[in-house]
């Protein structure tokens, strides 16, 4: 064969068109690219979603119910009958010798214009039921013998692949055979063989060949193994490297905690007038409380990271109520005693506005000037507090992310605190970092407890703190599942502790999408409780319908006591303190997340007595259940938060796609956890031995690597 290429070019084989591949052509090649399949490396990435050995297919005589299985046998016969609804259910029979099961479709009718007249076998996956005495699969995945090659998959583990309409299994499984045996010797294995060796990974070919075409599962198991690692790894490059670029920027040395002025400032950082102030001691006296262990601690590793050269990039995770905001208190003092101004930034008005009469009253008695911003003061006040950050007179300002980011110039801004970081994603973080030359440090605070796989995934260019222990004196809060017919129970028990002096909150789920519906049920459950249950109280009502100005004076009301039973949607599930509430009674406990629960329960236990969580809830969903269950067993953040991850999975756990980050082709964050440490501590390792990507054996790596961050942010591989 005579191949028309310049000798000095090798184009990449892997980029080849995949209609080249025998059986594609033409004719499939639309629907390839359909799914994204536009090359041959496409495809050999493209793995399989699950296998069947087919040298072992069970007997139809063998179903077990509820286990899904593939049988092979013939159609014994097909029919169809319309629903009511105006749609089509089709019925066919199939039969092996031992016995037959009926197979199901509703509303795809070219399914029995193509079994009507085959007389092949036929293979069926599914998962058996029984309805009316007879074993039925409902729509099941079949696959169509059409010539001698597609029978001879009958011998072997046969991959299955992920498809869409229009692409049938043969035509891919041929199309990746013919991939393995053309191109498989042209690949270069970007993992270097004493990387491999070290880390015990099979080549990349082997691999390949393995998970398209396993000899046996415990080669696919190897295989994917090496894939999985390979993806993690490959992530952990970046983000280290992200992570290591930060640090080489310029950022603010604080100078403070009694070190005084030094004279070693490392060349072309900003040198700070020192002030030689003890800034912990300082804030102990300003707080009522002695600061815990955990909060001491964190206090120290913030301040180490002021105290270098390099901008601070920090993730505070502390579950509620463990005292996040003395301890960003406390870094707020050290910059502005440093000469410096910071900014705390709150995902809601609510929160912002919390946080700026909890801080102002804190920092007012040093004469520290504290301004707020959010989006619903007027015209006036707004321009006031912007001008007060541009000329510096405000020292400290609060507001929500949206407002600072946007519309804020600051004379000297030294460090900026961002309350609630699952709201506020790596772009915001990254537009932070742009304002300035010198970058302010950044303090992210979450009260969401992440699972350890999010942590290095999402915020892996972060340092880590966690404050692990609650301030002391906390009764821990009583959990409990009722039913809905006990909700007259419930109500008195909450009537009996009003009467005490406490108050409570009752929360009504979001029904539905709509905010407004949501926004009705809690309006009729308001007038429910206030006509029937409570009329001699004032109960008050929360919900995401209503004038900020009028959620304010509810919020008041609450806070001072008025009120005493508070009616909300979700709105108030982030960080409203109210002491003095020590019930929450949420309705129909099951339709919110766990995340989100935990949230919610963290409004109350915020004070000496005992507190309630009362989950009103008849879960009949296998996910209810394990939900309520395990709010009722445990109030450990962490705990809860791996269980939201296993039930939900990360892309929904961590809020949103940030950047793909979370987009895995093989590798699966709740079950290769164990794996992702792994190779986090191979990709720190890599990076100490060769920093640089000097060693001739990394060169494929580094390439790899920078194909890998074309999609991701700004940086650039040294
Ligand atoms: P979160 O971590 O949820 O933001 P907060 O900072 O709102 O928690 O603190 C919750 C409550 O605990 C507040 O009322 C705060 O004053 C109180 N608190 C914080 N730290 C301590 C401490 N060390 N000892 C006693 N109470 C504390
Ligand atoms: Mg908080």
């Amino acid at each position: 064969m005579i191949v028309d290429t310049p000798m000095h070019t090798t184009p990449d084989p892997l980029q080849t068109d995949i209609q080249y591949l025998k059986g594609v052509g033409a004719k499939w090649r639309p629907a390839f690219r359909k799914r994204g399949l536009e090359t041959v490396g496409d495809l050999l990435h493209h793995y399989p979603r699950r296998y069947e050995d087919r040298s072992n297919l069970p007997p139809i005589s063998e179903l077990k119910l509820g286990v899904p299985a593939t049988v092979r046998g013939y159609i014994q016969k097909v029919g169809s009958r319309p629903t009511r609804g105006g749609k089509v259910i089709i019925k066919a029979v199939l039969t092996d010798g031992t016995g037959s099961v009926a197979l199901v479709w509703f509303n795809q009718p070219w399914i029995k214009r193509k079994l009507e007249n085959y007389d092949n076998e036929l293979i069926a996956y599914g998962v058996p039921k029984q309805e009316d005495w007879v074993f039925t699969m409902q729509n099941p995945e079949i696959e169509i013998i059409e010539d001698e090659e597609d029978a001879d998959q009958f011998a072997r583990i046969v991959p299955v692949y992920a498809l869409t309409e229009g692409l049938p299994q043969s035509v891919v499984r041929r199309a990746a055979t013919s991939a393995l045996t053309k191109y498989l010797d042209q690949i270069d294995d970007p993992l270097s063989a004493a990387f491999r060796a070290k880390h015990k990974l099979r080549p990349l070919t082997w691999c390949l060949k393995q998970i398209h075409s396993p000899d046996n599962m415990e080669n696919q198991k190897e295989a994917r193994r090496r894939l999985v690692f390979e993806e993690f790894f490959y992530m952990q490059m970046g983000v280290q490297m992200r992570r290591s670029d930060a640090k080489h920027q310029l950022g603010i040395t604080f100078r403070f905690d009694g070190k005084g002025e030094s004279d070693e400032t490392p060349g072309g950082t900003l040198f700070t007038s020192a002030q030689d102030v003890h800034v912990r001691e300082e804030l102990q006296r300003l707080l009522p409380f002695k600061l815990t262990g955990a909060q001491n601690r964190v206090i120290g590793e913030i301040f180490d990271d002021m105290q270098r050269p390099m901008p601070m990039n920090r993730l505070v995770q502390g579950d509620v109520g463990s005292g996040k905001t003395a301890v960003a208190a406390a870094a707020i003092l050290a910059a502005i005693r440093c000469g410096y101004q910071a900014a705390m930034m709150a995902p809601t008005e609510i929160l912002a506005e919390q946080h700026f009469s909890n801080l102002r009253r804190l920092f007012e008695p040093l004469g520290i000037h504290v301004a707020l911003l959010t989006g619903r003061l007027n015209a006036t006040k707004k321009k006031k507090a912007q001008q007060q950050a541009a000329s510096g007179e405000a020292q400290l300002v609060v507001g929500t992310h949206a407002l600072i980011t946007d519309s804020v110039g600051f004379a000297k801004l030294g460090l900026a605190v961002i309350d609630e970081q699952h709201r506020f994603g790596v772009a915001q973080r990254a537009e932070l970092h742009s304002k300035g030359t010198v970058q302010p440090d950044v303090l992210v605070m979450t009260a969401t407890p992440i699972p350890r796989t999010l942590t290095m995934t999402m915020y892996g260019d972060l340092d880590v703190s966690v404050i692990d222990e609650l301030p002391p004196g906390r009764t821990p809060i009583k959990t409990l599942q009722k039913m809905p017919h006990e909700r007259k129970a419930v109500y008195n028990g909450v009537r009996k502790i009003v009467d005490e002096g406490r108050q409570a909150y009752i929360v009504c789920p979001a029904i539905d999408e709509s905010e407004k519906i949501t926004a009705q049920a809690a309006v009729e459950l308001h007038r429910t409780l206030s006509t029937d249950f409570f009329p001699d109280l004032e109960i008050g009502l929360l919900h995401g319908q209503m004038k900020p100005i009028e959620k304010d004076e509810v919020m008041e009301r609450f806070r001072a006591g008025a009120i005493k039973i508070l009616v909300s949607t979700v709105v108030i599930e982030v960080g409203v303190d109210v002491p003095n509430a020590t019930v929450m009674v949420i309705e129909d406990a099951h339709r919110f997340g766990l995340a989100q629960l935990h949230q919610l329960r963290g409004r109350v236990g915020r004070g000496d007595k005992q507190s309630f969580c009362v989950l009103i809830s008849n879960a009949s969903t296998e996910d209810g259940v394990e939900r309520i269950r395990t709010m009722t067993e445990t109030t450990d953040g962490f705990k809860i938060a791996e269980v939201d991850l296993r039930l939900r999975g990360p892309g929904e756990v961590a809020g949103t796609r940030q950047s793909g980050t979370l987009d895995f082709r093989i590798a699966d964050l709740v079950q290769d956890s164990a794996l992702l440490e792994v190779a986090r501590q191979a990709a720190l390792e890599q990076i100490e031995d060769d920093p640089h990507f000097e060693k001739k054996e990394n060169a494929a790596l580094l390439e790899k690597i920078r194909q890998q961050r074309q999609d991701w942010s700004v940086v650039t591989v040294a």
